[in-house]
């Protein structure tokens, strides 16, 4: 006889449905704050506060750099794919990470640099200007693109083109982006450098950086201004990858597994905390109370909870393994707050696998989850890194699971394969950009969690009431007894 048998089914997220709470004048759509936190909270170490909680899954074809770009500059972050060599993946997280938000940490330039040579390294690293600063890091110009002629001064140096400090506008100690924007318009400048009051360069801001700073408040960026990203590890390789993502600028690493509670993962988030002990590892994936408490014990500082839930995922029936994601999310939600009350720590949740709408979102969210993980709904968007086709009529991309033989291709060179896969490969129906569709379900999100009078997550983690609803239940949810144009009503009921 097994240690347990369970005789209370596994739920679903779609079995359950929200209550309505009072709704007051701090719960109205237009007032709920959807932030989240990404990391435990630990001293010297960045935690991360996502603005929209919801990260895009680690997989081929939903998480490259296009997507971790428009994701963190939408207030969520995407996870980028390990099924790929260590230095595409690093590749990948550079992109993200030289995509610019604000300040900038400028790449200077000596003032006796020969101009051919500050020629090839414009060449080099695509960037137009260069501050120039003295051997003690004084600001004393800059020099750009046009300031100099290859023919005509490639032997001068670049002191004698520079357009010098005292004909410039510069932002001394500027730490906010409408300050320097005042002072980019007002000095006619593309660029405005930010100086300490010695007069030691400190950052760049890029005007139109600060345009689209502007056009994307909700972007989660790290202290230097630059956009959050996420890189998803495995317990074979991680020492050669994570350094190679760390190196290149990896805010944190998510280790990418179907099931986390294992050796092989605490022995990943051991040996990443001995070598860089400040930097966030998020644990996963875990079903049980048990699953929780063996990654925290092990350092992890965020959990990802799902396991057969995936749209591709054929784990459930190749295994038969796996858990209905609400009742995952419960039982682990239970053993986080029981974790709170003991250690005064918040290890956020993130229910991962199956989400397919914003009523999904918010239900895993009132169950306990900080933050979900999506795979289907932002493969079918511009910026996953697929090519669209055309099927008839429909426009289609294509998505695939990482347990998938496509997926795993990348990898059989260099390890046994298991002898059957667990995931599946189809096509979803392209979605246009994210942009224009994230705020719609942003936009559901906040509507179900005003009518359940929640301002806050934190609010629908304390306040929210969610009640299991029978099957006619749902059917009487849905459109029913009428014909519509679309045809998606179930037919009438004949009437005696
Ligand atoms: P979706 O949002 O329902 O498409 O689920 C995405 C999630 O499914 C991912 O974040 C993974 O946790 C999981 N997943 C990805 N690939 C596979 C697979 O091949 N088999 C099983 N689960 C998978």
């Amino acid at each position: 006889m097994a240690r347990s048998v369970r005789l209370e089914p596994s739920r679903t997220l779609g079995e359950f449905r929200l209550l309505c709470g009072l709704t007051t004048r701090d719960s109205t759509q237009d007032r709920i704050d959807l932030r989240s936190p990404l990391f435990s909270d630990r001293p010297g170490s960045r935690a991360f506060v996502l603005n929209t909680p919801v990260l895009a899954a680690a997989m081929q074809a939903v998480s490259g750099p296009a997507m971790g770009i428009e994701m963190a500059r939408l207030g969520g972050a995407a996870v980028l794919f390990c099924s790929q060599n260590a230095l595409d993946e690093a590749k990948m997280v550079r992109t993200v990470k030289n995509h610019r938000a604000g300040f900038v940490e400028p790449r200077t330039v000596a003032p006796s640099l020969a101009l051919g040579a500050l020629h090839a390294l414009h060449r080099e690293t695509g960037f137009s200007n260069f501050p120039v600063v003295d051997p003690t890091g004084r600001f004393l110009g800059m020099i750009g693109r046009r300031d100099y002629d290859m023919l005509a001064h490639a032997s001068l140096a670049v002191s004698e083109r520079m357009i010098p400090r005292d004909r410039l506008d510069v932002g001394v100690e500027v730490t906010d982006l409408p300050t320097a924007h005042r002072l980019l318009v007002d000095g006619h400048q593309a660029v405005l450098p930010i100086v300490d009051r010695e007069d030691r360069l400190l950052y760049l801001v890029f005007r139109k950086d600060i345009q689209d700073h502007f056009d994307n408040p909700a972007q989660v960026v790290d202290e230097e201004g630059r956009l959050l990203c996420l890189a998803a590890i495995n317990t074979l390789d991680y020492e050669e990858r994570a350094p190679a993502l760390v190196e290149a600028g990896a805010d944190a690493l998510v280790i990418d597994s179907s099931d986390g509670h294992s050796v092989f993962q605490a022995e990943t988030l051991e040996w990443i905390a001995a070598r860089w002990p400040d930097l966030p590892v998020m644990g996963g994936n875990i079903i049980t109370e048990e699953g929780f408490r063996f990654l925290v014990a092990h350092g992890a500082r965020a959990v990802k909870v799902g396991m057969g839930s995936g749209s591709i995922c054929i784990t459930q029936e190749q295994k038969g393994t796996g858990r209905g994601l609400a009742t995952a999310i419960m039982e682990v939600a239970a053993a986080r707050e029981q974790h709170r009350k003991t250690t005064g720590v918040h290890i956020p949740i993130v229910a991962d696998g199956g989400l397919v709408t914003g009523r999904d979102v918010v239900t895993a969210l009132a169950l306990g989850a900080d933050a979900v993980m999506m795979g289907r709904y932002l493969a079918r968007m511009e910026e996953s890194p697929t090519e669209k086709v055309q099927v008839g009529n429909r426009i289609m991309k294509p998505y695939w699971g990482e347990g998938s033989a496509r997926a795993r291709d990348w990898k059989a060179a260099r390890y046994a394969q298991t002898a059957f896969v667990e995931g599946v490969e189809g096509l979803v129906e392209y979605a246009g950009r994210l942009r224009d569709e994230l705020p719609r379900m942003l936009a559901k999100i906040r509507a179900a969690m005003a009518s359940a009078g929640c301002a806050t997550l934190r609010d629908l983690h304390e306040l929210a009431e969610l009640e299991l609803v029978s099957a006619l239940s749902i059917r009487e949810g849905k459109v029913h007894d009428i014909y519509t144009a679309h045809g998606d009503g179930e037919l009438p009921d004949r009437e005696e």
